[in-house]
């Protein structure tokens, strides 16, 4: 997605120059959030697709960059082909974390279109679903599969030919991400639905397959079950009201981001490429942007990383812009948007769990909500949910207007 965005930074800048695009995909550049959501319930896989190619930029798919030279100012590519540049993105991503254990391959660690693909085969042969991980991966298939077996289409089993269980080690879902009451309508809400939710477990291994797979869950650290564990020197077992056997098996458990091309290259690597505001490193010749760059964010102050849709179009697109020639700074409020069933919820700054949180809570998982969050008496962020499309006038209020609105204030706007 950063890549696409960049090409069409350059070409604002500049029309003519050559525009080279390597991806170890086999597939050209297409959005990423629509594999968890609306691919499910009834969206045309053909409006995924970014178009990156009619924006005058050569793709090459299947291609692996394995090494950079910035002496050479080249790249190698698996095979031991060389492709010289004058700037360079690397916009490589971040790569989902895995599961271990003997089948550990058979799992789906939900990323790519070919995820899509292969859960998709699964989910229309019905069965029993596990979604490893409580973030915004597994929280948002939870609500998709769920619908898509409850939508009478004849390409999905009915519900009672599928079950779909949510298995996290925190007490709600969302808790690793974000702080206040969200979790907990979202919790409601996935019951409500039909999601059976096993929060307090990690798993620990997958075994079995290739019909059945088998998970050994542990009790998450902290839960009243890991101490009775730990006292019987007993920690991995299955627990007793969740079935041992699951036909699919997907994990959602976050990412890391694909630095090692940065890393071995020299540049500065700290939990993500490091950038400056223009997203250049410290070679004058190469930049960074979307998931793998770390970079300054003024409101908050500091060297960040943000693994989220509006960050990859915009810091590609400035990167482009940069890398052309143009003087600009990329100075943004992050934002992420999110939908689980029904549900949305849109964050503005970057929340951490242990921030304080002052929030005007609506009586049902479906009603408009909105949370202040504050660290040391300071505004960091702002969380909306199911009131889509007002985000924007709140951050521009954050912004431009006033860093510090009351809760009350922030009400008008939403109103
Ligand atoms: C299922 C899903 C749903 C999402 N939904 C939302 C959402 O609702 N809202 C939101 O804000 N964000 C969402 N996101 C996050 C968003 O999609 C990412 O932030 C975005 O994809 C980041 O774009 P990127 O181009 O930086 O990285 P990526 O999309 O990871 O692209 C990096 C590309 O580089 C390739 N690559 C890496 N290393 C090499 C190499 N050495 N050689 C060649 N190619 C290489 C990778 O294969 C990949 O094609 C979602 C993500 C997923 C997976």
């Amino acid at each position: 997605m950063t890549a696409d965005a960049a090409v069409r930074g350059i070409r604002s800048v500049d029309e003519e120059g050559t525009i080279l695009v390597l991806t170890d995909e086999p597939h050209p550049p297409y959005d990423r959030p629509p594999l968890s959501k609306g691919l499910w319930t009834g969206d045309d896989e053909e409006r995924i697709w970014r178009e990156t190619g009619d924006v005058g930029a050569r793709i090459r798919t299947g291609c692996r960059v394995e090494s950079m030279d910035r002496e050479a100012r080249e790249v190698q590519i698996r095979g031991g082909e060389r492709v010289g540049y004058e700037r360079l993105l690397l916009a490589t991503g971040a790569r989902p974390r895995t599961l271990n254990g003997p089948a550990a391959d058979q799992v789906i660690h939900f990323r790519t279109l070919e995820d899509f693909r292969a859960l998709r085969h699964r989910v229309r042969q019905g069965g029993r679903l596990a979604l490893v991980g409580g973030g915004f991966i597994g929280c948002e298939l939870a609500g998709s599969l769920i619908r898509t077996s409850g939508a009478e289409s004849e390409e999905y089993p009915p519900p009672e030919e599928m079950e779909i269980h949510l298995i996290y080690p925190e007490s709600l879902p969302l808790e690793r991400s974000l702080p206040g009451p969200f979790g907990e309508l979202l919790a409601r809400h996935l019951e409500s639905v039909g999601v059976a939710l096993h929060p307090g477990w990690a798993v620990s291994e997958v075994g079995g397959g290739p019909e059945q797979l088998e998970l050994q869950v542990e009790p998450a650290k902290g839960t009243p079950d890991a101490e009775t564990a730990s006292l019987a020197g007993d920690r991995s077992r299955p627990r007793p009201d969740m079935p041992a056997g699951f036909d699919t098996v997907v994990a959602g458990l976050g990412v890391d981001p694909r630095v090692e091309l940065a890393r071995e290259a020299g540049l500065e690597v700290d939990e993500g490429i490091v950038v400056d505001a223009s997203l250049r490193t410290a070679d004058p010749r190469v930049f960074a942007a979307g998931d793998v760059a770390r970079f300054p964010v003024p409101f908050l102050g500091g060297l960040h990383r943000v693994e989220h849709e509006e960050h990859a179009n915009e810091s590609g697109l400035t990167a482009g812009q940069a890398m052309a020639g143009q003087q600009v700074s990329y100075e943004p409020l992050p934002y992420v948007y999110s939908g689980v069933g029904p549900l949305t919820l849109e964050i503005l700054g970057l929340p951490s769990p242990d921030d304080q949180v002052e929030a005007a809570p609506p009586g049902s998982p479906e009603g408009v909500g909105l949370a202040r969050i504050l660290r040391e008496g300071r505004i960091t962020g702002v969380l909306i949910w199911n009131r889509p499309g007002r985000a924007h006038r709140i951050r521009r209020r954050l912004l431009d207007d006033d860093p510090d609105p009351t809760l009350d204030e922030l009400k008008q706007i939403l109103d």
